[in-house]
């Protein structure tokens, strides 16, 4: 695959233009790639120039994506695994808060920086350490599993953590018949279903007086929603070259009219196969709308349907404009504290471990 990032060509304004330009990415029109491609030339120019690590989560919008090179774009799992290789003191994150704790806590020597610190996610915010705590006194000595969009206190309660690339795998994995699965309400009833007769997991809301959260973007998507596209779009059922692919945050009467269900990267790489064996003409995702503005561009020979009212108001915080002063003042040796992730010590540690653990199962 073509590297979607502009930082492989020689750095002038002219060069970088050319390089989004040629990117053929349906949702940029010329107007975006003028009024923008000054701001991207000079966080590319200062990328270079300090060695700055810029992590870019799919659901970034195309040109805040594509400032990440092809190795430092990905789900919440691939930028985990990015952040623990990388060598350059400064990572700037782009994606939401949760994630740049989850790199600090991998690199605490390292300085982490994100454009807007408010931005958050439902499920992280909605969901604290006393939750936790709370269903660990309800079910004692059952292991605590915790998706990855979590803050780093609710982390530092649990026994591992997991993205939804490994859920399933983690979740087999762990000791005992019985798994505490937080915070995702949805994602826990899908895994309940795809777990069924190996390993009751238990999650909140279950008459057990606790809560947990939900995505706001994917519980956005109905059953109704998903027939109508299917209608509309004509991507029928069983249909090999049609394909409706579902997050697995979604709601579970939503994941089981799928064609095919799974992370961000495993649908990406479902995509990725079709098109290899030529397979693939058309697709709809329900999941956060910029991801399939990158696949887009990523996948030119394939039709996407698209729903681009349904994005994350959250990793929309994060701009091209709001990027670019966190590079000059690495340049010019200003104050970083506005945009840098710290945490304290012992939460560190304590955090670490739930996410460690996710890692060796993962590698
Ligand atoms: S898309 Fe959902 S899970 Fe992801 S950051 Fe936004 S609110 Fe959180």
């Amino acid at each position: 695959m073509e590297s979607s990032s502009a930082v492989t060509h020689d750095l002038t304004l002219e060069s970088v233009k050319e390089e989004i330009y040629s990117r053929n990415n349906p949702t940029l029109t010329p107007i975006d790639i003028e009024a923008h491609a000054s701001t991207v030339h000079r966080i590319l120019e200062l990328k270079k120039k300090h060695d700055v690590v810029i992590l870019g989560h799919n659901y970034m919008e195309p040109l805040v994506f594509g400032i990440s090179e092809q190795n430092e774009q990905g789900d919440s799992l691939a930028l985990s695994m990015t952040a623990v290789q990388t060598d350059s003191q400064y990572i700037i994150f782009n994606g939401v808060r949760f994630m740049a704790e989850t790199a600090k806590i991998l690199n605490p020597e390292k300085t982490v920086l994100i454009a807007d610190k408010t931005a958050g996610c439902s499920l992280a915010d909605d969901f604290s350490a006393q939750d936790v705590r709370n269903l660990k006194e309800k079910y004692p000595g059952v292991p605590v599993m915790i998706y990855i969009n979590s803050y780093a206190e609710a982390k530092a309660e649990c026994d591992v953590c997991c993205t939804s690339a490994n859920a399933e795998q983690i979740a087999l994995e762990m000791p005992g018949d019985e798994l505490i699965f937080v915070p995702d309400l949805f994602f826990a009833q899908n895994l309940e279903m795809v777990l069924k007769g190996k390993k009751k997991i238990l999650y909140p809301g279950n008459d057990n007086g606790t809560k947990g959260a939900v995505c706001q973007v994917h519980e956005k998507f109905s059953l109704e929603d998903i027939l109508s596209v299917r209608r509309t779009f004509g991507i029928d059922r069983d249909s090999e070259n049609r394909m409706l692919y579902v997050h697995w945050e979604c709601k579970p009467e939503v994941l089981q009219e799928a064609d095919f269900y799974g992370s961000t990267t495993q649908i990406s790489n479902d995509i990725s196969r079709r098109v290899r064996n030529g397979g693939l003409e058309k697709a709809f995702i329900a999941s956060e709308c910029e991801l399939t503005s990158n696949l887009m561009e990523e996948f030119p020979t394939v039709e996407f349907a698209t729903a681009c009212s349904i994005r994350c108001s959250h990793m929309a915080q994060i701009s091209l404009d709001k990027i670019r002063p966190i590079l000059e003042a690495i340049d010019s040796g200003s104050d970083l504290s506005k945009w840098e992730v710290t945490l304290p010590e012992k939460i560190v540690q304590r955090a670490s471990k739930p996410i460690q653990r996710m890692l060796s199962f993962s590698s």
